[in-house]
């Protein structure tokens, strides 16, 4: 069995040892064709540096190295497929961690601990064998000692117990007492002999226990032993398997290592066969190159001498070319002073056939304040084509009014102030401009005039183009800005910026004999930023709310004036020049009910009519140039003579609402605007002082100017003209008696 044993773990030794071998030879293989692949690189390289001293050292070269590149792309692979079988040799050889390497040990080591308990074992058994050889010997050697004294015995004692011996012992013993002796000293060695029978018998059993005790330790030690043997047996069997399993794994990977390394041999060999092919057909290619660079040689030996050449060329052309073109600017530079002039001239022609009064009108929208319903309904629409008109829907019929622009309710102060800005600029030129804002409360002419901090209104934007304007013409004139705020209230005229602004102020002529009229105590401030306006009008806002707890109640109802002046002296020629620009937010033109209104508000009511009448009038009077303008009929109309008069620019803002509610009012601002507006311009010589404005209250709402009957420019129809409500107009001028016929212009300078 022990040598079974050893058999077996000779036997596991030796397939330890055939794994081994097999695993060198299965990595020879791939050994040898990496050795082939080198061998085949280095055949590569040396073709391709054959190649490269054939080709020479031109441009072509940088080809050639995308090959060497190529090339050594290639050999990089090669080495890392090398690597990677050197890793797989290590891994396979030197693979101590590994699971089976570790079972491999283990069971190693059970099968060296089991060696020795089998010497071990081996060793007991040989010695209980030895044991119980001696044991045997010497009970066969007593046992044979013995049989011989028995046998010594039964001789001796059947020579004595014979019936002869018997009978001669009688005798003996009768006879003899010396046989007696010979016969008690038999008896006694026959005794002692039976004792020593009986004792070797004894023996005996002792022995044949011992002996049966030893087979029985024998059986067992034989049961161990063969319990071993299976132990043995199936570990054997287990390290087998074990074995054959891990001889699989390792031939499966050296399988997969040798299969990828294939493949890598395989791509190796065609990117060597691609490289090649690479290099014969670039081959033509690179001589082609190479002519191509030899004549590019020579055109850049002569490029220089072409080069001076084209840019001595191009010179002279540009220098032609920038004469010509100065002789060009030169010509266009004096046609465009030429246009320059007819413009100007045109310009002046236009203002004049336009006259020097426009009435514009400015539509403000519904806004989430004014609410809903049918009182809120839009009842203004407009022509898609002509922005001058505007048309005003009431009781199914449409009336058309016709003014110098209409701006939409979306019409941002932007566009308004775009209009406007052309005579703000004037006034900087020396001319005297007015800017009204007209209509009933609510429409929108505080808006349109002093705006929202965010979005101002023409007043704050005015200021700072003036401030533009100025700053540009610094280099050339020497400008200076001023600002008085005023009101007028019943007829009264007091100063916003005064420190009592209760205080009323007199329009009086100024004494230098100059016949302009003047405002003793009307406070004057220079203005030179935004910052310089704000405060301005800040202090005339709070003098102006004073006397009234409802701010927008006395705005409805008085006249509100920003007088800007513009004074400056040219800094060559020392020519002096005056502007003024007057910029006027008009009382409320809406009329008082005939009935209720009584007292302090009849008072105002008549004051607000008195002096929009007189507005009218006058306006009405510079446009058709007529002789008398009846400056004196009010306050605003006095103070503002020398603005209107002469060579002054007025433009006038009528503000309607467009809604249902309000469209009594709106129809009688805009009658009120068109006659303004369709006074004949220059027609001094037609015109008598009975086509004076006629009265704001012979606006009828009842007798609208329906389309069908207004003469759109014809300010002869009844509808909507001043010619039609001429006679009414004479009757309450004679009637009233404010007209005075007999003082003409020459009297003014006498006030
Ligand atoms: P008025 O000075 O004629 O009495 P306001 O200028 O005070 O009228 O305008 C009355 C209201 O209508 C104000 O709330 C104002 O903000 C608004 N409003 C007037 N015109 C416009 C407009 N063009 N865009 C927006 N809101 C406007
Ligand atoms: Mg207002």
């Amino acid at each position: 069995m022990i040598n079974c044993l050893q058999e077996n773990k000779v036997r596991l030794q030796e397939e330890l040892n055939t794994t081994d071998t097999k695993r060198q030879a299965l990595g020879s293989p791939l050994q040898s064709q990496i050795e082939d692949v080198e061998v085949k690189l280095s055949d590569q390289t040396q073709e391709l540096n054959r190649l490269c001293s054939e080709l020479g050292t031109t441009d072509l070269e940088k080809h050639l190295e995308i090959l060497v590149l190529e090339n050594d792309r290639l050999k990089q692979e090669l080495n890392s497929c090398q690597l990677q079988l050197q890793q797989l040799r290590v891994s396979l050889s030197g693979c101590t961690d590994c699971e089976h390497s570790k079972e491999t040990s283990r069971l190693r080591e059970r099968t060296t601990g089991l060696q020795l308990e089998l010497e071990e074992k081996t060793r007991l058994l040989s010695e209980l064998e030895q044991h119980l050889k001696d044991v045997l010997q010497e009970k066969t050697e007593r046992e044979e000692r013995l049989n011989k004294r028995i046998r010594d015995c039964h001789l001796a004692l059947a020579k004595q117990s014979a019936p002869s011996v018997k009978f001669i012992t009688k005798i003996v013993e009768v006879e003899s007492s010396r046989t007696k002796q010979d016969l008690e000293e038999a008896q006694a060695r026959n005794g002692y002999l039976q004792e020593q029978i009986g004792i070797q018998r004894q023996l005996l059993t002792e022995q044949e226990q011992q002996l049966q005790d030893s087979w029985q330790a024998s059986a067992q030690l034989r049961a161990q032993i063969m319990m071993y043997e299976a132990e043995l047996e199936r570990s054997r069997g287990e390290m087998l398997a074990e074995l054959r399993s891990l001889e699989d794994e390792k031939n499966q990977a050296i399988e997969e290592v040798f299969l990828h390394a294939r493949s890598e041999m395989k791509t190796v060999h065609e990117n060597l066969n691609g490289v090649r092919m690479n290099l014969l057909s670039i081959q033509p290619a690179l001589k082609t190159l190479t002519g191509d660079y030899n004549s590019l040689k020579n055109h850049v030996r002569d490029f220089p001498c072409l080069l001076q050449d084209a840019v001595s060329q191009t010179k002279k052309e540009i220098y032609q070319a920038v004469e010509e073109a100065k002789a060009t600017n030169q010509e266009l530079l004096r046609k465009y002073k030429r246009e320059m002039q007819l413009r100007k001239k045109c310009h002046n022609e236009l203002v004049r056939l336009r006259g020097n009064i426009r009435v514009l009108c400015r539509v403000r929208p519904i806004t989430r304040e004014d609410g809903a319903g049918p009182d809120t309904r839009n009842i203004v629409s407009f022509d898609h084509d002509d922005d001058a008109i505007l048309y005003v829907s009431h009781r199914g019929k449409a009336s058309i009014f016709e003014l110098d622009k209409v701006f939409r309710p979306h019409a941002l102060q932007a566009d308004i102030f775009q209009e406007v800005q052309a005579l703000v600029t004037s006034c900087i030129d020396g001319y005297n401009v007015c800017i009204f804002a007209y209509g009933q409360t609510g429409s929108g002419k505080t808006y349109t005039m002093e705006g929202s901090p965010e979005d101002p209104g023409i007043n704050q934007r005015a200021l700072r183009l003036l401030f533009g304007e100025v700053a540009e013409r610094s280099a050339d004139w020497d400008l200076t800005i001023t600002v008085s705020m005023a009101e007028i209230y019943n007829e009264t005229l007091r100063n916003l910026l005064a420190k009592d602004p209760s205080e009323k102020l007199e329009i009086k002529l100024s004494p230098d004999g100059s016949g302009q009229l003047y405002v003793p105590g009307l406070t004057q401030v220079r203005v030179q930023s935004v910052e310089d306006i704000n405060k301005v009008f800040e202090l005339g806002r709070l003098n102006r709310a004073t006397d009234f707890t409802n701010v927008n109640e006395r705005s409805s109802r008085s006249h509100a004036l920003l007088i800007v002046s513009v004074t400056g002296t040219n800094l060559t020629s020392g020519v002096r020049t005056t502007g003024k620009l007057n910029l006027v937010d008009l009382a409320g033109s809406e009329r008082v009910g005939k009935s209720g209104a009584e007292g302090h508000r009849l008072r105002e009511a008549q004051n607000i009519n008195k002096s929009l009448l007189a507005l009218g009038d006058v306006i009405c009077a510079l446009r058709s140039k007529q002789p008398y303008i009846p400056f004196r009929n009010s306050k605003l109309t006095y103070l503002l003579q020398d603005s209107l008069s002469g060579d002054s620019k007025t433009l006038m803002m009528v503000q309607v609402s467009p809604m249902e509610k309000n469209v009594n009012e709106t129809v009688c601002s805009l009658k009120f605007a068109q006659r303004v507006r369709s006074v004949e311009l220059g027609a001094v010589g037609r015109r008598t002082e009975n086509q004076h404005f006629s009265s704001r209250q012979d606006c009828e709402l009842e007798s609208p100017p329906a389309v069908a009957q207004q003469g759109r420019l014809n300010p002869s129809h009844p509808g909507g003209s001043a010619v039609g409500k001429s006679t009414a107009g004479k009757r309450r001028l004679m009637a009233s008696g404010e007209v005075n016929h007999r003082q003409g212009p020459a009297a003014l300078p006498a006030l």
